[in-house]
């Protein structure tokens, strides 16, 4: 008995210090782990917020975020994209076009969907197969492939000019450089960079990569 009780306090105090130095080692892992994710919130990073409109489904949205997810790392591989979601699609409602009810204006949606962004470094991307304009190369309702605001993480892209799908991807890039990666348009009008201004006459097929000029503007 007596002997049965020394084993038991034995292995009581061998569980308190295992126990101990369990929440010891987690102690100090937290404390890693702290200061790991100090670096990375430090570090350049984003988070996708894919917002489809009408017809545009969620599957085709989550294609887009998974081709843009996959381009941002070959392209720009100092960015950390940390999460993505699609969001439930949204109608475009009639406010949103244009005077003669023909179009969709790019900058009414940007307006709208910037109420989504919540935390710092969130992207709004909004697609849609309709129309989409703005007042661009001295008209008022120029029809346009994409719209962002430089800086802003907010774009909106249309597939309604965009002749081969398959180039897509292509579009959506250029606008997030716009919008995240705080890129003009390219500066040698490289026809083979992602950011060269199409100028309503886009050829999507010749573009390649991003250029050496724009890859060494990326602000981040
Ligand atoms: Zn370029
Ligand atoms: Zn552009």
């Amino acid at each position: 008995m007596k002997h049965q009780l020394l084993y038991m306090v034995t292995c009581a105090l061998v569980l308190g210090c295992l126990a101990w130095s369990c929440r010891n080692d987690k102690g100090i892992k937290k404390v890693e782990a702290d200061s790991s994710a100090e670096v990375e919130c430090t570090s350049p990073h984003c988070r996708l917020l894919i917002q489809p409109y009408g017809d545009f489904s969620n599957v085709r949205a989550q294609k887009v975020a998974d081709e843009l997810q996959k381009n941002l790392a070959t392209y720009v591989k100092e960015l950390a994209v940390t999460e993505v979601r699609v969001l439930p699609a949204k109608p475009l409602t009639e406010d949103l076009m244009n005077d003669a009810k023909t179009r969709y204006r790019a900058d009414n949606i940007l307006d709208k969907q910037a109420s989504l962004q919540s935390q710092k470094g969130d992207v709004i991307i909004g697609l849609t197969d309709c129309d989409i304009s703005t007042d661009a190369h001295g008209y008022d309702d120029w029809g346009i492939l994409g719209l962002s605001y430089t800086g802003k993480s907010n774009c909106v892209i249309s597939t309604f000019r965009v002749k081969d799908k398959t180039q897509f991807w292509k579009v959506v890039l250029h606008e997030f450089g716009h919008s995240f990666l705080g890129l003009n348009h390219c500066p040698n009008n490289d026809p083979q960079c992602f950011m060269v201004d199409c100028n309503g006459k886009p050829d999507l097929a010749k573009e390649k990569y991003l250029c050496e000029a724009c890859s060494k503007s990326i602000r981040l």
